[in-house]
């Protein structure tokens, strides 16, 4: 006989998706530990994951030692203050980190992206709230045949219906093919993509969050930021799942 509970399931989620979940029973984003519901973490590792926050650079997000006031900036930033006006992360880039990009980006997981977005939109708050729109950082066509999706704008497309802001997935365009950047240093991952991002149209006076699924130097988001500005964007900010905060974990 069913409980009450499992009754109560079936007619919130429908009898399709209740059936599914016998066959298939919704996993941990982190484990192979069998959960409630899509899209969780057990609540073991909650305490595990490593949520971004003060103090941090003002302009980059980058963890700061100690509180030196919201206007403290790095020393990166401080010595070549990027085009964006701000970037924040929602988790710094650890192991569990790397296993929910890694689903998002190589095995095209989407039970995650509901929860992602709320971490993100927690994270980007103050940018998100004067923001005119989300725009997710491209792709080039020749990578999204192959691959039939852009993880970030997945992410951009969940967070605009989070924060209510709309969402335009065309803003930017990736004109070049550039190799991957998996590997390559910072100052080779900004050569690589210089120049390899361009507008779509003019956005004069408007503030635009860029999404993407990871901050690794901050070369992409550069790279938008510059094409963003040119065609008269007021504001450029970055807005990503997770960030790298120590060089040695450049390994995507
Ligand atoms: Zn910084």
């Amino acid at each position: 006989m069913r409980t009450i509970a499992t009754r109560a399931r079936i007619r919130k989620r429908g009898l399709a998706s209740w059936a599914a979940d016998l066959i298939w029973p919704p996993r941990s984003l982190l484990t192979e530990a069998m959960v409630d519901r899509p899209g969780v973490i057990e609540p073991a590792l909650w305490g595990e994951l490593k949520f971004l926050g003060a103090p941090q650079c003002a302009c980059c997000g980058f963890p700061l030692p100690s509180d030196e006031g919201p206007q403290a900036s790095c020393a990166a930033c401080l010595s070549d203050k990027p085009a964006y006006d701000t970037a924040r992360a929602a988790l710094a880039y650890d192991d569990h980190a790397r296993k929910l990009v890694l689903d998002l980006k190589r095995g095209g997981r989407r039970d995650g992206l509901p929860v992602f977005a709320r971490w993100m939109a927690a994270a980007g708050e103050d940018a998100l709230a004067k923001a005119d729109f989300v725009a997710p950082a491209p792709m080039h066509w020749t990578r999204l045949a192959v691959r039939s999706f852009n993880q970030a704008a997945w992410l951009a497309q969940v967070l605009s219906r989070q924060c209510g802001k709309p969402w335009k997935p065309g803003a930017l365009t990736r004109i070049k093919r550039r190799k991957s950047q998996a590997g390559l240093s910072a100052s080779e991952r900004r050569r690589n993509v210089g120049g390899a991002i361009k507008a779509s149209s003019r956005f004069d006076a408007k503030i635009i969050v860029v999404v993407d699924d990871v901050f690794t130097t901050g070369a992409t988001l550069e790279a938008c930021a510059r094409a963003l500005r040119k065609a008269g964007a007021a504001e450029v900010h970055g807005l990503t799942l997770a960030r790298v905060v120590r060089p040695t974990d450049i390994t995507l």
